[in-house]
């Protein structure tokens, strides 16, 4: 009976879709839909649930082996989860984002080269540059208000966010003050001391590399 259930079982993909501050969507990753528990792809969707304010679509791990060890731990069902909990999600926000802003903010980047990389529109990309662009020049102008003195700020941090599948994503980038070139980039779901330290550090190192 399980057997025949599996054959039927296809891989699940979805696109994150990424909620920008001025409320233009733009499609962001392809993540295929995997168990938080087991890492399977055998999973099955299963209605929707409810994830804060909203509705969010449902996914069940239909992997046997899943079952079978949750039987043993004395847990009645199968794992049933949303995208948010989803294998790879955290990962996938954290790593792919990074990318996604190391590209966005590289001199001379071309916004179709990035749109091809990323299997979005052009149109979306000069979306996401605008904004985080936007996001350095407005910090930019708050430190010439309060005249900072600039060699002190080699390393200038800057942020913006993105809200993905209704999660608040910080984008924390350090930025070369004259140079403008982005040497440390995080996509984060906190934005804590540790989150711009390691922001920090990054740039640090990198500044070390050029030298
Ligand atoms: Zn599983």
């Amino acid at each position: 009976m399980i057997k025949n259930n599996l054959k039927n079982l296809m891989e699940i993909w979805r696109i994150l879709i990424a909620m920008m501050s001025n409320d233009v969507q733009v499609p962001l990753f392809r993540m295929k839909i995997r168990c938080p528990d087991c890492e399977s792809w055998m999973v099955g969707v299963n209605g929707t649930k409810k994830s804060g304010k909203r509705r969010v679509e449902g996914f069940i791990c239909k992997n046997p082996e899943c079952l079978k060890e949750r039987y043993e731990r004395d847990l009645k069902k199968a794992r049933q989860f949303i995208i948010r909990t989803s294998h790879e999600f955290q990962e996938m926000i954290r790593d792919n984002l990074k990318d996604l802003y190391k590209d966005l903010l590289k001199k001379g980047a071309k916004n179709k080269t990035i749109a091809n990389k990323y299997s979005v529109s052009p149109s979306e990309i000069s979306v996401l540059k605008t904004d985080v662009e936007m996001a350095i020049e407005k910090h930019r102008k708050l430190d010439s208000l309060v005249k900072v003195s600039q060699p002190d700020k080699a390393i200038a941090m800057d942020e913006t966010f993105l809200e993905i599948e209704g999660k608040k994503v910080y984008i924390i980038l350090a930025v070369g003050y004259t140079t403008r070139k982005v040497l440390g980039v995080k996509g984060s779901f906190t934005r804590k001391e540790q989150d711009m330290r390691e922001v920090f550090d990054e740039a640090e190192r990198n500044t070390r590399n050029l030298i």
